[in-house]
């Protein structure tokens, strides 16, 4: 970044800017780093990864739940291998340790059918229909009739992913700066030029600048002046908490029931040192209202109803609140579910920018193939 001696008014010039530390702005950062492009992240916060990024199940999604030819179902494919040999070769901890998919009553196989059929669509050819005994034999505490079993569905560090990507940025050149709000910006004929906050409040002025705020990306777009906004979503927040099981949990896979309509329902997951969690459950918050990540008590009730229906041994008094995420959804409840949206060069006309909305499940999964989506769209 050329340094203008701290002044205030002045304007800093960067060859390209990513606002957000999470594991997309991460994985952008990264592939614009390698490509040779001076690249400055702006992060708000103190700390990569601290909001969705750190929020989820960190499950390696394999592809079943995506509509084929959609942005999700070719990210999360692609960046599912990426990021299995990413982690191979970096020595990132994780486990290709399979799901099942489990249909509770008969009027549910019927879905595991279409899950296979959109699964094979999507280039997911390991995915097998299982019955209920077999499935059983695979997990003996299961209760199931049938089941979809998926061999490449995985659990990874993630946080050992975004210290890889912020590393390997950073070999290439990149910087992050934390504390570094942006608070707004407009389209200049040299660029974009950002108002940041922070304790020295500054102007930068880049040709490249990606949106990876996350939840606040339609927020941030909103206040690119220059942006036409006609293209801007509204950001919708749908909570997700997680119960954490008291003792081990007799499961080795990850158990999804079949899936809800705002999220893939309250499954098991397993982190690498094999504790099990189950979430996240759906609760849509007001648009407004500040974000509360606390776990609420009571919502055990319906966690121990839905894990029954597949694991009826669930003992009582076992769950205990842990965490909650928030997905960032470009659809109000009840509307049809929405897929990634890059918003680029293309479809806004603003050289140099991209915006990322709705980068919600599986975010992590794609990381590597919107880094990789987002240098195409800017050399298109
Ligand atoms: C409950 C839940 C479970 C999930 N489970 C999975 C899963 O198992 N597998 C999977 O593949 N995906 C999963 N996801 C999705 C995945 O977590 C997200 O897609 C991914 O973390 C999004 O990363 P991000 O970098 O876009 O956002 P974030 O991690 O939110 O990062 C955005 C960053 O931008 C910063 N920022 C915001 N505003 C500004 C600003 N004005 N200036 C500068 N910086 C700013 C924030 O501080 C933040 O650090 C899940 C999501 C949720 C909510």
């Amino acid at each position: 970044m050329a340094d203008d001696a701290g002044m205030k008014d002045d304007i800093e010039q960067v060859q390209a800017v990513v606002i957000g530390a999470g594991v997309v702005g991460l994985a952008v950062a990264r592939t614009l780093a390698r490509a040779g492009h001076e690249v400055v992240v702006l992060e708000a916060l103190d700390a990569i990864g601290t909001v969705t990024s750190a929020r989820n199940s960190e499950v390696i999604h394999a592809g079943l739940y995506y509509p084929p030819g959609s942005l999700k179902a070719r990210w999360c494919v692609e960046g599912r291998e990426q990021l299995y040999a990413y982690c191979a070769e970096r020595g990132i901890a994780h486990r290709r340790c399979g799901k099942l998919v489990v249909a509770t009553q008969p009027g549910q196989q019927a879905y595991l059918h279409k899950l296979l059929q959109q699964a094979q669509a999507n280039g997911v050819h390991d995915a097998l229909l299982i019955d209920g005994d077999a499935a059983r034999r695979l997990e003996p505490a299961l209760q199931a009739t049938a089941a979809l079993h998926s061999p490449s569905t995985g659990i990874v560090d993630s946080h050992g992913f975004m210290l890889a990507l912020q590393g390997e940025a950073e070999d290439h050149g990149a910087m992050l700066a934390f504390e570094s709000p942006v608070r707004g910006g407009r389209v200049v004929p040299q660029g974009i030029e950002l108002d940041v906050g922070g304790a020295q409040p500054m102007r930068l002025r880049a040709r490249i600048v990606v949106n990876g705020a996350g939840l606040a990306a339609p927020a941030v777009a909103a206040r690119i002046e220059g942006l036409p906004q006609a293209l801007v979503p509204a950001a919708h927040y749908c909570k997700g908490s997680y119960f954490s099981l008291a003792g081990k949990a007799p499961f080795s896979r990850l158990i999804y029931p079949v899936p809800e309509a705002a999220g893939l329902g309250v499954h098991l997951t397993l982190d690498l040192g094999g504790q099990a969690r189950f979430g996240p459950d759906t609760e849509w918050l007001s648009d407004d209202a500040p974000i509360d990540y606390r776990v609420d008590p009571r919502r055990a009730d319906g966690f121990y109803a839905e894990i029954r229906r597949y694991w009826p041994a669930l003992p009582d008094g076992a769950l205990q609140p842990a965490y909650s995420g928030v997905r960032p959804k470009i659809q109000a409840d009840g509307e049809p579910a929405r897929d990634f949206e890059l918003q680029g060069p293309a479809q806004h006309g603003v050289p140099g920018l991209v915006n990322l909305f709705g980068i919600e499940s599986p975010g992590l999964t794609s990381a590597l193939a919107i880094g990789q989506a987002v240098h195409r769209a800017l050399a298109d």
